[in-house]
């Protein structure tokens, strides 16, 4: 996306905090975002998400920090300016329009500053921009859930905002609409240039919108970067535990070689965690073959678990190390639960992207 210089941040908050009685939940949260850039907030269920957002909307008062939007604090020690007078656009998992006004009333609700005119052409505008053009008349009783998402949308870019807030929009979607509904808000603040801040406890949700992810944890952001920095460099195992199973194996050298477990590492792949270096081993870094008799590197183990997923199965092998490796096999591969094999780094064909 069109991402600008750091200095034309949209949003900064600095060492955000708030309390809710003894939960602690946000705890010295900074962040910016800059001009045209989606960040995506990571995290499980009550990890500090939305009090986060809702501390940049206005919507809670912060116990410490400031946040600042376009060079204007609106949260800080004595500042405290109400979510009305803060540019911000919002929209939540329920979309939340107004039941007994009609799609077109909806999307003009912000626009009360305007003249009827002026109203009534940028309501139109919005009803193009996501193609609702030709139910401004509905109610929202009578939209889809795809639909209301694109209303809510609307309604919060009518006012022409700084920044868009999103909490979980994509959660009350059923699973089929739901990657359609997430490329098309994409295209849309794409075209809009529009900075946002999207919440979510969804990996996929926040890799489809985010040029950056923030990784929430317990209050706090544990690291936060663009999606394939964090893929390939996560700060922790629970980081890296976003993009799908992984198992993380120690490295150790062996002369002038590096190895895990399953044999020889390229430096390159190297993490050096606090608990000491480390390799990631996601299913696609592996290769799994039933031959445990022969000889050369990789480790044997045991299959524990079979699953079919869209592409294939999927196996959890017990290594007889002590390790459980999550690996991927053809739907025709002879692997079956209790059976031996050995597991070996995929070196081949493995992109040489670091
Ligand atoms: P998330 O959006 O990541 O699920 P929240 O920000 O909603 O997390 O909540 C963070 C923590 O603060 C949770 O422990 C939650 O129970 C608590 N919390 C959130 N809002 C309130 C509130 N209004 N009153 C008391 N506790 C709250
Ligand atoms: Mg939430």
């Amino acid at each position: 996306m069109n991402v600008a210089s750091g200095h034309d941040a949209v949003v900064r908050a600095e060492n955000v905090s708030k309390r809710h009685g003894a939960i602690e939940a946000v705890a010295d949260m900074t962040l910016e975002v800059r001009s045209g850039e989606v960040i995506a907030l990571l995290g499980p269920s009550g990890c500090g998400k939305s009090t986060f957002l809702a501390s940049i909307a206005g919507l809670v008062r912060i116990d410490g920090g400031t946040i600042t939007l376009r060079d204007r604090p609106v949260s800080g020690p004595g500042l405290h300016v109400a979510p009305q007078d803060r540019r911000v656009g919002l929209v939540f998992q329920d979309h939340a329009l107004f039941p007994h006004k009609t799609v077109a009333d909806n999307v003009g609700f912000g626009l009360h500053a305007m003249g009827r005119a002026d109203r009534r052409s940028r309501v139109g505008e919005m009803l193009e921009l996501v193609q609702m053009t030709d139910k401004g008349h509905r109610y929202p009783h009578e939209l889809s859930g795809g639909e209301s998402q694109r209303v809510a949308l609307a309604r919060a870019l009518a006012p022409a905002p700084d920044v868009l807030l999103l909490d979980e929009p994509f959660a009350s979607l059923d699973p089929t609409l739901r990657a359609d509904v997430r490329a098309d808000v994409r295209s849309l603040l794409e075209s809009v240039g529009m900075a946002a801040v999207m919440v979510s406890h969804d990996t996929s949700d926040a890799l489809a919108l985010g040029d950056r992810l923030a990784v929430l944890r317990a209050g706090r952001i544990v690291q936060i970067d663009t999606p394939d920095v964090i893929h390939r460099s996560p700060v922790d195992e629970h980081v890296a535990g976003i993009f799908g199973p992984v198992a993380v194996l120690p490295v150790t050298a062996t002369g002038a070689a590096l190895v895990t477990v399953l044999g020889p590492v390229a430096p390159r792949s190297v993490l050096h965690w606090s608990s000491g270096p480390v390799v990631l081993a996601r299913p696609h870094d592996v290769e799994v073959s039933s031959q445990p008799g022969s000889t050369g590197t990789g480790a044997l183990g045991t299959v524990r678990d079979r699953q079919f997923v869209g592409h294939g199965s999927r196996l959890v092998i017990a290594l007889d190390g002590g390790f459980h490796i999550v690996a991927d096999a053809p739907f025709d591969a002879p692997f079956v639960v209790g059976g031996r094999v050995i597991v070996r780094n995929r070196a081949a064909g493995r992109p040489a992207d670091g």
